[in-house]
């Protein structure tokens, strides 16, 4: 009989539960480690409800798993730095420390030789009028740490604005960031085994709504062999820089230049992705599957889709089932509804990009949301 392994999950949101769920068909059964009571992955994995500092809660934790993860890049990095001397933590600590933090995450990603928006570190001696030197207009004031659908940023168009901003952030370390002029915004999705070997799902094009991601649709239609070469490149780079393990995900700008569509880098996010959700149904093995796989060290079956495929994040409140049309697939995160929040998405898998952009057109209008 195979090895059965068992995971742990730093982090108890919907990305614990759809590792969880991916983890079962594998042989493999999840511990959470959360301090939300509340945590949606609590329904499909064993609970460990206690805060990140507690050493005796990490230490039962770990007694309890063979390998530890984490769904989300805001784990401290002195509890995985403590798990780390208990039981084997992928991806690594340098992955966590440098992608929850925008400068590290943003001067790596330039010391690495890729292109990211101009950027200025927002200590208080420098001038808000030296910052916009540096970085031009609009910009986009952003906290270093801590940020996620759009929160802890704000779009400055003037001095005065910055002056502003800054005073509503103080006591935040923050980055001045310059405004991209973007033609699409695009995801990179990959997963590595501790051996190297690396698979890569095409580049899935993504859509924002106020900070927030409400669509994603894989292949990206934008898409050319160019930017797929790069995006190759890109990730086999900073896989290696972190001698990766598991699925990491790169949020890029596509920007026009005369010598072509070119990637810029927005952000990294070590784990699992939103824009990857549509994978479950849209791929043999999904962005899930492969994190666990490549996080308990079993083989990465190659990429394959079952077609074209989208997703809408449900922000803020669920449809009834009734009124979801039969052949879209319902994801819910059993969250209580509240403005901004993430309570679940659709996703909608056809032969063609025409279908399946009929389909999410359908659903958006059902949703009352404009997608462009
Ligand atoms: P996430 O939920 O993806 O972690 P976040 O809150 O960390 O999001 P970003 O990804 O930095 O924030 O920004 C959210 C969105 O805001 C981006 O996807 C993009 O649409 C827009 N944006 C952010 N930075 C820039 C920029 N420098 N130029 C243009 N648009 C930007
Ligand atoms: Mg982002």
């Amino acid at each position: 009989m195979a090895t059965q392994k068992v995971l742990g999950i730093l982090g108890g949101g919907q990305l614990a539960q759809m590792m969880a769920l991916a983890a079962i068909p594998l042989g493999i059964k999840c511990h959470i480690y959360e301090p939300d009571p509340l945590a949606p992955a609590r329904l499909c994995a064993i609970h460990h409800c206690a805060p990140y500092d507690d050493e005796a809660a990490l230490r039962q934790f770990a007694a309890a798993v063979d390998v530890i993860t984490y769904e989300f890049e805001n784990v401290p990095v002195d509890c995985g730095t403590f798990l780390r001397t208990l039981k084997p933590v992928a991806p690594g600590i340098a992955a966590l420390r440098i992608c929850q933090d925008r400068l590290l995450e943003k001067t790596f990603a330039r010391d690495l030789g890729f292109t990211t928006a101009p950027f200025v570190d927002l200590v208080a001696s420098l001038t808000s009028a030296d910052a916009i030197a540096a970085v031009g207009l609009p910009a986009i004031l952003k906290t270093r740490r801590l940020g996620y659908d759009g929160k802890g940023q704000q779009t400055v168009h003037t001095i005065a604005e910055l002056d502003t901003a800054r005073a509503c952030y103080e006591g935040h370390p923050l980055i001045l960031e310059g405004f991209v002029t973007f033609a699409h915004e695009v995801s990179i999705i990959a997963a590595r085994a501790a051996d190297g070997t690396t698979v890569r799902f095409p580049l899935i094009q993504n859509t924002h709504h106020h900070g927030i991601l409400r669509t994603a649709v894989a292949p990206a239609p934008c898409s050319t062999k160019g930017l797929e070469q790069d995006a190759d490149r890109m990730m086999q780079t900073v896989m290696h820089a972190f001698g990766y393990i598991g699925v990491l995900s790169i949020e890029c700008f596509v920007v026009e230049t005369t010598q072509g569509p070119t990637l810029v880098i927005n952000e990294f996010a070590p784990r699992v992705h939103n824009s990857g959700h549509w994978s479950i149904e849209g791929a043999r093995t999904s962005q899930f599957a492969y994190h666990v796989r490549a996080v308990t060290g079993l083989i990465l079956p190659d990429v394959t889709l079952h077609g074209v495929a989208a997703m809408c994040n449900l922000i803020g409140d669920e449809p009834d089932d009734s009124e979801i049309p039969p052949d879209v697939f319902v994801h819910r995160y059993h969250k209580a509804p509240r403005p901004r929040r993430k309570v679940g998405h659709l996703t909608m898998v056809s032969s063609t990009h025409d279908n399946v952009t009929h389909l999410l057109q359908h659903c958006a209008q059902l949703l009352g949301v404009k997608i462009s």
